[in-house]
């Protein structure tokens, strides 16, 4: 079962609109058991609409299409599906009433472009958008299944998911796919692809393994394909195991989850408290811990601890430890979690100093350095990195970074 994907509209090629339409229907009817074969954006033209479904006829069972069904003149869907499915425009009196409705409803006037809207091609099936105006519209032909829709996501969805996918679902005995998503930080992509050679090469015909590496976690994707939904997923679930078994130490979580989300469950679950001083880092950790719903159970606050009297005099950090070390040391990122724990009173904390760069590096100590702690009741850990040249990269590397510090210090108490 072969699918394709047309998103039609100016605003998605120049960059003005992310095709979010796109990502949703692929991913929706990759669950139905579809091989989406192809996405295609184009302009609002009439001969580009045309070139993308001839790109699809033939060569797949569904055709999804979004966009241009608007009153505006811009809006050129319509006419260019009564072309290519040689029929043309009649009014279809009950989308006319559903519209009058809505517009009183809305207490807007009504006018001819409204009308316009509940113009259908004669040969389509109607799919009536109770979400919106413009009706969704189902052709048939040589086999081949088009459904054209709004491009408004919300109303894509509504017409998708109540009507669309459940008639998919019916003509198509589907095939069952499961994907699962295996979240790891802690290396590259090349380096994690070599240590996982023998799982990749040992996996079962009917699974396959993708990375998708995202500023710093790499997302190991397991993709089963088969006829029988348990026993799929039990198959995929003794390959997550043996991920597991294969890279303990680099796996954080699973599905979407991010370093932050896992900190706080774990952080919860052991009744902990979390607290920050940041200086090369600037505030993007306390950030991203407090980007997770329910943070305020266990993040206390930050300490931006830019500059070095900010260190001294609020963090307690010794004058001569900055002079000996340098504010980029082992002693001073130690000496800032320590203070950070005793001000705010948590059960750990972070502190970071670094050079995000582009300037401020030096023979000794390059651009991407970083030294991050954590201390706890029991110890005070720290490591050091050494990323990159870009500033805003390395902000989010070295977050990144002492984000995973945090994890197994909690993990390992
Ligand atoms: P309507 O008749 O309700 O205006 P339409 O089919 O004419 O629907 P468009 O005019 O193409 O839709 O787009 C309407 C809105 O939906 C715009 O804000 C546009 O940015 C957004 N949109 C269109 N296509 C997509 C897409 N592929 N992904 C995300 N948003 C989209």
């Amino acid at each position: 079962m072969k699918a394709a994907i047309i998103t039609i509209g100016d605003e998605l090629l120049i960059g003005q609109t992310v095709d979010t339409n796109s990502a949703w229907m692929g991913a929706e009817l990759s669950k139905s058991g579809f091989d989406v074969y192809r996405i295609i954006s184009v302009h609002d033209r009439r001969e580009d609409i045309i070139y993308a479904l001839n790109e699809a006829a033939g060569k797949t069972d569904v055709v999804l299409i979004t966009g241009g069904l608007g009153p505006t003149s811009d809006d050129i869907t319509k006419q260019t599906l009564c072309e290519y499915f040689n029929t043309h425009l009649v009014m279809n009196n009950e989308i006319l009433s559903m519209i009058e409705e809505m517009m009183i409803h809305r207490n807007f006037p009504m006018n001819n472009k409204n009308r316009s809207q509940a113009e259908v091609p004669e040969s389509c099936r109607v799919l009536k958008n109770a979400a919106g105006t413009a009706p969704g519209m189902w052709f048939e032909k040589d086999g081949t299944i088009y459904i054209s829709m709004p491009g408004v996501p919300h109303e894509m969805k509504y017409l998708m998911t109540e009507l669309v996918l459940p008639e998919l679902n019916k003509r198509f005995t589907s095939q069952t796919i499961i994907h699962k998503n295996i979240m790891t930080y802690g290396t590259f992509e090349a380096k994690l692809a070599e240590i996982l050679t023998t799982f990749e090469t040992g996996l079962p015909e009917n699974i396959k393994l993708a990375y998708l590496p995202a500023s710093g976690v790499i997302k190991l994707r397991l993709t089963g394909t088969g006829s029988d939904y348990n026993s799929l997923s039990n198959l995929i679930n003794e390959q997550v195991d043996k991920l597991y078994e294969t890279i303990p130490e680099l796996i954080y979580g699973e599905d979407e989850e991010s370093l932050e989300m896992v900190i706080g469950k774990l952080l919860k679950s052991t009744k902990k408290t979390v607290s920050t001083a940041e200086s090369c880092t600037g505030g993007e950790i306390a950030h991203l811990l407090t980007s997770v719903a329910g943070s305020s159970a266990y993040y206390k606050g930050s300490v931006i601890a830019y500059a070095n009297s900010v260190k001294t005099q609020l963090l307690g950090v010794q004058d001569y430890i900055i002079t000996k070390h340098g504010a980029v040391s082992e002693n001073t990122a130690k000496e800032m979690a320590v203070g950070a724990r005793g001000l705010l009173k948590t059960d750990y904390a972070i502190g970071t100093s670094g050079i995000a760069g582009p300037d401020g590096g030096t023979e000794v100590k390059s651009v991407g350095t970083v030294w991050i702690a954590v201390a706890s009741e029991r110890e005070v850990i720290c490591e050091k990195h050494v990323f990159g040249n870009d500033r805003i990269t390395n902000i989010k590397r070295f977050s990144l970074a002492a984000l995973n510090l945090l994890r197994k210090q909690i993990i390992n108490h």
